[in-house]
C-alpha cells in the first residue's frame, strides 16, 4: 500500500463512522493529529462522536470549523469580550486563521473558562472558532513574543510541515515486528553532546541532540556514523532545553531535515533562548558556528509541543509520551511505545527524583516498560555522589553568604540561566523575607531574567506548593524587590566595587558569559566568595577553580584582549544538594521504584563520567539481578 492509499484508507474509516449531517469539508493530516473540518457548528461543540472514534482508531482526531462558518475576527473579538466577565482582564487575543483556533490571554484564565467550562463553550458556540486560554505572564518574555510572531507569520509554512509530518506518521507499516536497536551517538560515558538513535525496522528516531560546550574536539554528536541517515529520520525528541541535550538540533535543519521535533512548550521556548545565546557567545569568542539563526527558526517551525501524559504517534510504529523529569522547567522523561505492545523504552534525560522548590519529583508512572535508559551524573560511589539534604544545603549556602557579607565581601554564584537560577531565586527570596539573610541587593545578570519570564509564563509545570504560593497567597518570589537586573557592562563595575551583594550570573561552569568576567574582577580579593551550586564538568574553568588552581590566565577585554594571570584569593565554596540531577541514592531509588511495579529487562546507564556509568550499571545488576550496562559512544544495543 502506498502512503496515499494508506491515508485514503484512514480518511475513509473516519468518514464511514460519521453521521451525514456532520458536513465534512476536508480531512487533513496535521502532524500527529487528524483534523476533521466541518460546516456543522454543532459538531464542533459536542464532539463525542469524534472522541469515541479517536479511541477506537487509536489516533488523535480533532474537530475544526470550516472557514466559511467562522465569525470574522473583528466581530468575534467583540463577542468574546461581551461573554467574558471584565474581571478576567483579557490582555490579548491571537487568531490562527488556518486551523480556526483562537487563544485568549487573560490575567484570570479561570473566569474565561467558567464553571465546568461553560463560558468557553459559549464562546465556541457563538464564534465557531476553537478557543483556548492562557494566563497573562506576570513578567513578559521577549522570546515568547518573538516565537508567537514567527509562528503566525510563517503559518503557511507551518501547515506544509504539519501535513508532511502527518503523512509520514500515517504511512503504511511495511514489516511487522522486527528489531529495535539503540545506538549511542554521544553522551555515553561522558557528560555533554547527548544523542541517542532509536531504530526499528520501520523508523528512526533521535532522542536528544546536544553539544558539549566545554570541549572543542568532541563538541558534537557522531552523526557521521553509517547508522545515521538524515533522509530517513522520522522525528527528534528533546527531553529538555539544556544545550547538552538540545544544542545541536538546529544543525540538522541546516542540512535539510524536514521532520518534526517533539518536546514540551516550555522546552521549546527555553531551548530557543539557549540556542540563540549559544550562537551569540560563540560569535563573540570567534568560534566557528555550526549553524545560524535561520536554522533555529526552522527548528521552531518544525516543533510540535506536547503536554505531559499526551500519547502521540511520532512514527508508524512509535508512540511517544512525555513525563515530568523534575530537572528543569518542562523537562521530560521520554517513554517510547514501540509496535503494538512489542516493547517500551523510557529515556530519563536529566532527572531529579526528589521534590525541589521549583518542581515535582520525576514521574515513575509508565503503563509498561522493558528498557530504561538512565542518566548517571552522580552514579558513582564516592562521597560526591551523595548529596546532603536540601535543608543542610540551604543552611550551608546561608552561612557562606552571611560570613561573606560580614566581612563586606561580594558573593558570586555562577548558575545555569535555566533551572538552578530560579531554584536559588526562590530560596534567597525566602531567607531574605524571613530575615535570615541581611537585606542586601541580589544582582541577576545575563539571560536569567528572560529564563525567569519563561518560568512565569508556564506555571502549569511548577511544583504544587510554589503554584499555591503564587496564585493563592499572592507571593511570587520571581517578582520580589530584592532582585535587580543588570543590563550593562558599566553596571557590573559598579557592583564589584560596591557594597556587599549577591551576584547570580551564567554560565554555571564559567565556560563563558558574565560569570567569567565577575570572577576575574572578584577573585583577587580575600573578602569575596564564589559558591558553586551545580556540577562542574572536567576541564571547565569552574572545575579548575574547584580543584584548587590559584593562578589562572584570563583575558581582560579592556586591555586589548591580552591574557593575564588572575590570582585567586577569594573564598571558594561548593554547596551540593541544589543540583537538578538525582544523586546516587535517588538514582537507585528511582530504579527500585520502577522495577517494583514494572517487569524491567534492561537498564542502560549514560550521561556520566566513565566510572560513574559503569559503577551505576554494576550496582543495578547486583541489586536487581537484571541486565544493566554502560555502553560506550558508538555502540549499538539490540533490544528486540
Ligand atoms: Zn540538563
Amino acid at each position: 500500500m502506498s502512503i496515499t492509499e494508506s491515508r485514503g484508507l484512514i480518511k475513509q474509516q473516519i468518514m464511514e463512522k460519521l453521521p451525514s449531517d456532520v458536513d465534512v469539508t476536508k480531512i487533513e493530516f496535521e502532524g500527529p493529529e487528524i483534523a476533521v473540518y466541518t460546516r456543522n457548528p454543532k459538531f464542533l461543540i459536542e464532539n463525542d462522536i469524534l472522541k469515541d472514534l479517536a479511541r477506537r482508531l487509536r489516533k488523535r482526531i480533532v474537530p475544526r470549523s470550516d472557514p466559511s462558518v467562522r465569525m470574522v475576527p473583528e466581530e468575534a473579538e467583540i463577542e468574546i469580550k461581551s461573554i467574558v466577565p471584565e474581571d478576567a482582564e483579557i490582555s490579548g487575543i491571537f487568531w490562527d486563521h488556518i486551523i480556526g483556533e483562537v487563544t485568549i490571554e487573560a490575567k484570570k484564565p479561570g473566569l474565561v473558562i467558567g464553571r465546568n467550562g461553560t463560558t468557553l463553550k459559549e464562546i465556541k458556540r457563538k464564534i465557531i472558532w476553537r478557543p483556548s486560554v492562557i494566563r497573562t505572564p506576570p513578567i513578559s518574555s521577549k522570546i515568547i513574543l518573538q516565537l508567537r510572531h514567527l509562528i503566525q507569520k510563517e503559518n503557511q509554512e507551518r501547515q506544509r510541515i504539519l501535513k508532511r509530518v502527518g503523512g509520514r506518521i500515517h504511512r503504511p507499516l511495511l514489516m511487522k515486528g522486527g528489531f529495535i536497536r539503540i545506538t549511542s551517538l554521544g553522551g555515553f560515558r561522558e557528560v555533554g553532546r547527548t544523542c541517542v538513535l532509536v531504530q526499528t525496522e520501520e523508523s528512526n528516531v533521535l532522542v536528544d541532540c546536544g553539544v558539549n560546550v566545554g570541549s572543542s574536539s568532541e563538541a558534537f554528536p557522531r552523526l557521521d556514523l553509517p547508522e545515521f541517515d538524515l533522509e530517513n529520520l522520522d522525528a527528534i525528541v528533546i527531553t529538555h532545553a539544556h544545550l547538552d541535550h538540545s544544542g545541536f538540533v538546529p544543525f540538522l535543519f541546516k542540512y535539510g531535515f524536514d521532520g518534526s521535533v517533539y518536546c514540551t512548550k516550555a522546552t521549546r521556548n527555553l531551548m530557543t533562548l539557549l540556542q540563540l545565546d549559544y550562537l551569540d557567545v560563540a560569535e563573540r569568542e570567534g568560534k566557528l558556528l555550526p549553524y545560524d539563526q535561520k536554522a533555529v527558526k526552522k527548528l521552531v517551525l518544525h516543533t510540535i509541543p506536547l503536554d505531559y501524559g499526551e500519547v502521540t504517534d511520532i512514527a508508524p510504529d512509535i508512540r511517544l509520551t512525555l513525563h515530568n523529569a523534575g530537572h528543569i522547567l518542562g523537562s521530560a522523561i521520554a517513554h517510547l511505545h514501540i509496535g503494538d505492545g512489542l516493547y517500551n523504552i523510557a529515556y530519563t534525560g536529566d532527572f531529579k527524583y526528589m521534590r525541589s522548590r521549583l518542581l515535582e519529583p520525576a514521574s515513575t508512572k509508565f503503563p509498561r516498560l522493558e528498557a530504561l535508559i538512565t542518566e548517571s551524573t552522580y552514579g558513582g560511589n564516592t562521597n560526591q555522589d551523595l548529596m546532603p539534604s536540601r535543608n543542610s544545603a540551604e543552611r550551608q549556602l546561608v552561612n557562606l553568604i552571611n560570613s561573606t557579607v560580614k566581612r563586606k565581601g561580594i558573593v558570586l554564584i555562577p548558575v545555569l540561566a535555566v533551572g538552578r537560577a530560579q531554584e536559588l531565586i526562590i530560596v534567597l527570596e525566602e531567607y531574605i523575607r524571613r530575615g535570615i539573610i541581611e537585606e542586601i541587593p541580589i544582582y541577576i545578570d545575563g539571560m536569567i531574567s528572560e529564563a525567569t519570564a519563561i518560568h512565569t509564563t508556564h506555571p502549569e509545570y511548577l511544583a504544587r506548593d510554589l503554584r499555591e504560593k503564587i496564585f493563592h497567597r499572592g507571593l511570587n518570589p520571581f517578582l520580589a524587590d530584592c532582585f535587580t537586573q543588570v543590563d550593562s557592562v558599566d553596571a557590573r563595575m559598579d557592583i564589584v566595587e560596591g557594597e556587599p551583594s549577591i551576584i547570580m550570573a551564567p554560565s554555571g561552569m564559567l565556560t563563558g558569559g558574565p560569570s567569567v568576567e565577575y570572577f576575574r574582577l572578584l577573585a583577587p580579593e580575600e573578602k569575596n566568595c564564589i559558591i558553586f551550586v551545580s556540577y562542574q564538568v572536567d576541564g571547565t574553568l569552574g572545575w579548575r577553580i574547584q580543584k584548587g588552581w590559584r593562578e589562572i590566565p584570563m583575558i581582560d577585554r579592556s586591555k586589548n584582549g591580552r591574557a593575564e594571570i588572575t590570582n585567586v584569593k577569594m573564598e571558594i565554596g561548593t554547596v551540593d544538594g541544589f543540583s537538578g540531577h538525582s544523586d546516587r541514592k535517588q538514582l537507585l531509588d528511582y530504579v527500585k521504584e520502577v522495577t517494583g511495579h514494572l517487569p524491567l529487562e534492561l537498564v542502560l546507564c549514560c550521561h556520566g563520567e566513565n566510572t560513574k556509568c559503569v559503577n551505576l550499571a554494576n550496582t543495578i545488576r547486583k541489586i536487581h539481578r537484571i541486565d544493566a550496562r554502560a555502553p560506550n559512544n558508538l555502540e549499538t544495543v539490540r533490544l528486540k
